[in-house]
């Protein structure tokens, strides 16, 4: 293996010390913890997990978190009463409703019912298009994760080609949105990249993937990215959770891409922690937008 290993783990962890000095100060000066609602609808076993490290995430930062479950056979009437309680509660300053929704909700609608100064997400209309327009309320978690060990390792994309596979709402579209900013609260070497986006259509996707200088895999396609498809010393940043077995692993074949890449972040250990991390943040950006403190 010749590529290092960009460590998601430790700089979440890191990352988790700033916010738990700033929620501190938040908590000092309004009297209460920055609060995460969550919503948990059904018993999908991953979405149990996902949830409970982000209340462990909340407490260990300082933060409030409070669950709230709701059995599967829940009617959308009951879930966006919920989301109305919440967005009404002074003390809720981020909301999260955990994807996937089950199949008889309609979870645009859903989403789109969380008011947009609560939706730590960064799913709403009104956020997404803040996004696209440069003038980002809250930075969408995943994406933000990306950037942030992209730019804590000192790894700039401005003028880089930067090739996302994956076009989705909650990874590949926002992803390519902030690579392609003009400026980031982390530089602007954090942005102004040229970047393309490949999805399931796109003909000849390793020419593609070969031309990147900076590779990002949000795929969930188990090992999809082959060493072959990846230049000698490109950086690899693989977004992809899947399940195997009882492993865990990427988007990408982490033998043969380690041997080509000069950077390449792991699964599980890479962009998990930090997508945590970057809630914590949005939650408490919202208590402090919210209130002002
Ligand atoms: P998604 O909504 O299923 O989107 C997958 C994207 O990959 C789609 O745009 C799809 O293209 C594209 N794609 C599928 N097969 C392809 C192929 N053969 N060639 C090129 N493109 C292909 O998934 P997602 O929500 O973005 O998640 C992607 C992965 O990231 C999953 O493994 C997920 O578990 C993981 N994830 C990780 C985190 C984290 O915290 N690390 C957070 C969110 C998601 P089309 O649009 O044409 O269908």
């Amino acid at each position: 293996m010749s590529a290092q290993l960009l460590d998601g783990k430790a700089l979440a962890a890191k990352i988790e010390e700033e916010i738990r000095a700033r929620a501190a100060r938040f908590s000092a000066t309004s009297g209460r913890q920055a609060k995460l609602a969550a919503v948990l609808v059904g018993e999908d076993p991953a979405s149990q997990v996902y949830v409970r490290n982000k209340e462990k995430a909340c407490h260990r930062a300082g933060l409030g978190s409070i669950l709230h479950r709701l059995p599967a056979s829940s009617t959308q009437a009951e879930l966006l009463h919920l989301v109305a309680q919440l967005n009404a509660a002074d003390d809720v300053d981020g909301i999260l409703v955990q994807l996937p929704l089950p199949p008889a909700i309609d979870a645009t609608a859903v989403l789109d019912a969380v008011h947009p100064l609560k939706d730590v997400d960064c799913f709403h209309p009104e956020n997404v298009g803040r996004l696209a327009q440069g003038r980002p309320r809250f930075l969408p978690c995943t994406p933000h994760g990306v950037q942030q060990i992209l730019a804590r390792n000192n790894l700039p994309v401005a003028g880089k080609h930067v090739v996302v596979v994956g076009r989705s709402e909650i990874v590949g579209k926002p992803l390519a949105l902030l690579m392609m900013q003009r400026d980031s609260h982390l530089g602007e070497g954090a942005a102004n990249a040229t970047v393309t986006i490949c999805h399931s259509r796109t003909p000849n996707l390793a020419d593609v993937t070969r031309s990147a200088d900076v590779l990002i895999a949000a795929i969930g396609k188990p090992r999809m990215i082959t060493g072959e498809m990846v230049r000698r010393g490109a950086i690899v940043v693989d977004v992809g959770i899947n399940r195997v077995g009882d492993k865990l692993v990427g988007d990408c074949d982490f033998a043969s891409v380690a041997e080509v890449a000069s950077h390449l972040t792991p699964v599980p250990g890479g962009i998990g922690p930090l997508t945590i991390v970057m809630l914590l943040e949005n939650t408490l950006r919202a208590a402090e937008l919210r209130t002002g403190a």
